[in-house]
């Protein structure tokens, strides 16, 4: 008789489970779901690539940059990009709405480009990269970042280093 019991109880207290699709659905605090990446915060460091076991991160070498690809379907959500990424240019959002069809499974994916540009204080060819503003007293202004962003790397080390940058 113990399913009377629980059909009564059910019945008095109402459905259990989240009216989803047609309606909001409870999500965890702190959920770790889909990962997102701003490029503009981006130093080109690939700590994100190094940690990321499932191989979800890659970079690859192309005439024209340095191309960021991350496979949402080879993520297994475990966050150490996001802890690694001195720049947060990478983080985990709690979006857990990745359900798909088969068609669309090559648009799972997040692509960029860090793209070249010649340095303007020597001209070198150097990657478009944001700096690491971590610790800089006081803070790069958004002026900066973009000076900074458009030099090689041995002008970016003098900049930094007359502003007080090790
Ligand atoms: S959350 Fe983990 S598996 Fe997903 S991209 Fe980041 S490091 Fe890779
Ligand atoms: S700055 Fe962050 S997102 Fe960019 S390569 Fe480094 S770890 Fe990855």
């Amino acid at each position: 008789m113990n399913y009377v019991r629980t059909l009564i109880r059910n019945l008095i207290r109402g459905p259990s489970t989240e009216v989803y699709p047609f309606g909001p659905a409870w999500t965890p605090v702190h959920f770790r779901g889909r990962v997102e990446f701003k490029l503009s915060s981006c130093t080109a460091c690939r700590a994100c690539e190094q940690v990321c076991a499932p191989g979800a991160i890659r970079f690859d070498k192309t005439p024209e940059g340095l191309r960021f690809m991350l496979w949402h379907n080879t993520c297994v959500f475990c966050g150490l990009c996001e802890y690694y990424c001195p720049t947060d240019a990478i983080h985990q959002t709690d979006d857990w709405h990745m359900a798909h069809a088969t068609a669309h499974q090559y648009e799972m994916a997040i692509r960029e480009l860090i793209s070249y540009v010649s340095c303007t204080a020597c001209g070198a060819k150097a990657l478009a990269s944001a700096p690491n503003p971590a610790g800089v007293v006081p803070p790069f202004t958004a002026e900066e970042i973009e000076i900074q962003r458009n030099l090689c790397p041995g002008c970016r080390k003098t900049a930094l280093a007359e502003r007080g940058v090790k």
